[in-house]
C-alpha cells in the first residue's frame, strides 16, 4: 500500500479511502482558498455553512432519504444515542428491543433507565451467534417503538430482513454497517449511525428521524443538548457540531457517489466478504462463529482451534502487515472488520496469509 500504510482490519476507528485522505491533506493549511484550516474555521461562517449544507445533501442523495426526515451530526458518538433514543421517543414509556449481541445490550441497559423494556426476541441461548425470528414478535399495543442494533460489530451478525413491527416504529443502530449498502429509508421511524465504522472520523453519530417523531414536549430533566427537536430546530448548529467530522464525512458521501453509490459499494462489500467466508468454509484450521444465512458483511469474527493459537496468529498477521485483527475481549477469537474503503486486495492479501498459516500449523 502507499505511504507505508498498513491492512487495518480495525472494527472502529477504521479505515478511510485513501482518495479522501489525500483529498484532506492538500486542503489542510488553507481550505480552498479562505485562508484556513477547517479545524480552525467558525462554525457559522458561510464557508463551513456550505460543507455542512452540502454534507447533508449529498447523504439525502446517497440514501434517497425523504423529505419528510431530518438528518442531524450529534457528538457523543454512537453510545449517546443508547440515551438519547429512549428519552426522545418513550412517550408511553414502553419500548421492544430484539437483543442480538454486545451493542444491542448496552441499548436495553441504557433504555431501561427511562421507561419499560420488553425484550421481544433474543439470541443468547447461543452466545449472540445468529439473528432470532422476528417475524412474530410479541409487541405490546402501547409500545414507543421496536429497537433493533442491525449489524452487531463484536458478534458478526447482520439482519437480512427487517422485523415485523406490526406497525410500530422501527429503530435501528446502523452504525456498523452505515452506507453499506441500499437502505430503504421509510422503513424506519429512526436510523442512527456512530461514523467511526463505516465513514469518518469519531465523536459523532448521524441521525436520521420522520419529521412527526420529533417532540417538543420532553419531560424536563431531558438536557437541551439531549432533544432531537433542539438538533432539528438549529439545523444541527445549536452549538458548535464537529465540524472537522462533518467535512471528512462529507468527503466520503461525495466519494460514493461518484464510485456508483450504495448499489456499487453493496456489491465491492459483497465480493470482500465472499472472499473471506469462502476460505473461512474451506478452512480445517479456521471456522467461522456466526450462522451462515446471519453473517455480517462488514464484521467476520472467525477461531482457530484454541486460544493460544488464535494469539499466535494475531501476532503473526500483525507482523505480516495486517493490524487488529483481535476479537473483542467480551468474545475472544478473532475478527476482521472490512467496511468500505477496505480494499479488495486486503481481503485477498489476508486470505492468502491465513492460508499459508494453516499449511504450516494446521
Ligand atoms: C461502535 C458502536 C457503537 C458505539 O459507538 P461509540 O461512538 O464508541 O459510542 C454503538 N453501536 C454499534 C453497533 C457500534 O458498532
Amino acid at each position: 500500500m502507499k505511504y507505508g500504510r498498513t491492512y487495518n482490519f480495525s472494527a472502529g476507528p477504521a479505515m478511510m479511502p485513501e482518495e479522501v485522505l489525500e483529498e484532506i491533506a492538500a486542503e489542510m493549511l488553507n481550505y480552498r482558498a479562505s485562508g484556513m484550516c477547517v479545524m480552525e474555521m467558525s462554525h457559522r461562517s458561510q464557508v463551513f455553512q456550505q460543507i455542512r449544507d452540502e454534507a447533508e445533501a449529498d447523504l439525502r442523495r446517497l440514501m434517497g432519504i425523504p423529505d419528510n426526515y431530518k438528518v442531524l451530526f450529534i457528538q457523543g458518538g454512537g453510545t449517546l444515542q443508547f440515551a438519547m433514543v429512549p428519552m426522545n421517543l418513550m412517550k408511553n414509556g414502553t419500548a421492544c428491543y430484539v437483543e442480538t449481541g454486545a451493542w444491542s445490550k448496552k441499548a436495553i441497559a441504557e433504555a431501561r433507565k427511562y421507561g419499560k423494556v420488553e425484550v421481544v426476541a433474543s439470541s443468547a441461548d447461543r452466545n449472540f451467534s445468529y439473528i432470532p425470528d422476528c417475524s412474530d414478535l410479541a409487541i405490546p399495543a402501547d409500545a414507543d417503538y421496536v429497537y433493533i442494533c442491525e449489524n452487531e460489530t463484536i458478534n458478526g451478525t447482520t439482519y437480512h430482513t427487517l422485523p415485523d413491527t406490526k406497525g410500530h416504529v422501527l429503530v435501528s443502530d446502523q452504525s456498523s454497517m452505515f452506507l453499506s449498502r441500499p437502505c430503504n429509508v421509510s422503513d424506519y421511524g429512526l436510523i442512527w449511525g456512530g461514523v467511526q465504522k463505516n465513514v469518518g472520523p469519531a465523536g459523532m453519530a448521524i441521525v436520521i428521524i420522520r419529521e412527526d417523531l420529533i417532540r417538543h414536549d420532553l419531560p424536563d430533566f431531558v438536557p437541551t443538548y439531549l432533544s432531537y427537536a433542539v438538533h432539528a430546530d438549529n439545523d444541527s448548529l445549536y452549538n458548535t457540531p464537529n465540524c472537522w467530522a462533518i467535512y471528512c464525512c462529507g468527503k466520503v458521501f461525495k466519494y460514493l457517489l461518484s464510485h456508483g453509490g450504495l448499489e456499487a459499494a453493496a456489491a465491492r462489500n459483497q465480493e470482500k466478504a465472499d472472499v473471506l467466508y469462502r476460505f473461512l468454509d474451506s478452512s480445517r484450521f479456521f471456522t467461522g462463529s456466526v450462522r451462515p444465512e446471519d453473517r455480517s458483511v462488514m464484521n467476520v469474527p472467525f477461531v482457530s482451534p484454541s486460544k493460544e493459537q488464535d494469539a499466535q496468529v494475531v501476532s503473526a498477521a500483525k507482523a505480516a502487515g495486517f493490524d487488529n485483527l483481535k476479537g473483542h475481549k467480551s468474545v475472544g477469537g478473532l475478527r476482521a472488520s472490512i467496511y468500505n474503503a477496505m480494499p479488495k486486495e486486503g481481503v485477498e492479501a489476508l486470505v492468502s496469509f491465513l492460508r499459508k498459516y494453516e499449511a504450516a500449523n494446521g
